[in-house]
């Protein structure tokens, strides 16, 4: 079978634009068919059954996953995430961008991804306590500091880690802070590690800012998401003198046009659990907020929301891609047709995965870093992939997608390289 294969690529979701992304990567850099087809497969999958006892003593049954999509540089790495839209081939699409991302930023890891298919805010904390310790115990075997260590994602937080923590250091006899990153600090979590995704997002949207001389004071922008990776980044984009006009998230979008108070909002979302109902801001449709007319729009939710039906759309000058695989690459395409510039998530989400490895290396150490620290080796890291990726793209004439991945697969295929095939 070849990596173009129908029964091994589908024809349309996350999974067929990650091999339409490797595959374009691949033709570039010349490699050839049997490497290709190593890299378009994951190493390995997992899929559980996960039984929950509920709170009101029914029984209810979740699909689980964890893809290990390759080890060539160093233990998988990755999140896990809850959600209803989970499947396997999902999972396989993030694990493999997760390959991409490590490699560019240069931390010493392969790329993995879990997933639970369940709502979790339709269950208690203790129903979510008992789904994680059981899908934990489930993929036991092929998790650890050495193997696979997962972080958090949608749906999923610093309690879901604790609870992962716990149940695989029950199992080995002692306490493994390394099994996990995005810990709580008290249990070894690094600081800075909670907004580091969203300091990421904002180094690198500054960045590109630069790149095109816009004056942050001067520049609007609108923001997809009010979870782990938009909230921060709105904050720190409005700290760094953007106006930031619109947000949204599942449940509604707010819009101002004279910029909204992100502390103020955070706070009313709090509250109400949404940025809908806040005061000091218009209701807008959330279908609207990235084709709203703003300088900057940072899609931080799912996957798949620009699309071929929106693209054309988009009235924005810059997308930096806060969520995984936000844009398919039909809209690529139309995007790049309008003079948009699109930063790929491989790069502009890079920071949670960044002070992930600076959160394993402290667990080795036993010795926890400064937040000063983290957030000055964050913005080395981030600056360095940045300016890796900008070279390359205008060496090669190639969009920043294009290159990033060409980068990255090629620092993949160079491990592979040196480390030859066994046997
Ligand atoms: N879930 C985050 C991502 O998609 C973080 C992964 C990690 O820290 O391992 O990059």
């Amino acid at each position: 079978m070849t990596p173009t294969d129908s029964a091994v690529i589908p024809t349309a979701g996350p999974l067929e634009d990650a091999h339409a992304q490797l595959a374009a990567a691949a033709r570039h850099l010349q490699v050839n068919e049997g490497i290709h087809e190593m890299l378009a497969r994951p190493r390995r999958e997992m899929q559980v059954s996960v039984p929950l006892r509920r709170d009101d003593g029914s029984i209810a049954v979740y699909e689980g996953f964890r893809v290990q999509h390759n080890f060539s540089r160093g233990p998988a790495k990755g999140g896990l995430r809850y959600s209803t839209a989970v499947d396997l081939d999902e999972v396989r699409a993030l694990a493999m961008w997760m390959t991409w991302k490590c490699a560019l930023v240069d931390v010493p890891y392969g790329g993995a991804k879990g997933g639970i298919a369940i709502e979790p805010r339709d269950h208690s904390a203790s129903e979510l306590e008992r789904v994680t310790r059981r899908y934990t115990s489930e993929i036991l075997p092929i998790i650890g500091p050495e193997v696979d260590v997962p972080a958090p994602d949608i749906g999923t937080d610093e309690h879901t880690m604790a609870w992962i923590m716990d149940t695989y250091s029950i199992a080995m006899g002692h306490t493994v802070p390394g099994v996990v990153t995005g810990k709580p600090v008290s249990l070894g979590g690094s600081l800075g590690r909670a907004s580091a995704t969203s300091r990421g997002v904002t180094h690198i949207a500054l960045l590109a800012m630069a790149g095109r001389d816009m004056d942050p004071h001067q520049t609007t922008a609108a923001v997809q998401g009010f979870g782990k990776v938009g909230r921060d980044t709105a904050r720190f984009l409005a700290a760094a003198g953007v106006k930031v006009i619109a947000v949204s998230d599942v449940d509604g979008a707010v819009y101002s046009e004279h910029g909204l108070d992100i502390t103020h909002l955070s706070d009313h979302a709090d509250e109400t659990g949404s940025v809908a109902g806040y005061e000091h801001g218009e209701a807008i449709d959330p279908r609207s907020i990235l084709l709203l007319d703003v300088d900057v729009v940072v899609p931080a939710a799912v996957e798949g929301v620009l699309t071929a039906d929106n693209a054309d759309k988009v009235q924005a000058r810059i997308v930096v891609e806060g969520a995984n695989g936000p844009t398919t690459k039909d809209a690529d395409a139309i995007l790049a047709d309008k003079g948009v510039l699109v930063v790929p998530d491989i790069l502009a989400n890079a920071g949670g995965v960044t002070v992930s490895y600076f959160e394993w290396v402290q667990a080795h150490q036993a010795f926890q870093w400064s937040e000063t620290e983290v957030n000055s080796r964050l913005e080395d890291k981030m600056t360095k992939a940045w300016h890796d990726v900008v070279g390359y793209a205008s060496g090669h004439g190639m969009s920043y997608r294009e290159a990033a991945t060409a980068l990255a697969v090629h620092r993949v295929i160079e491990a592979h390289r040196l480390r030859g095939l066994y046997p």
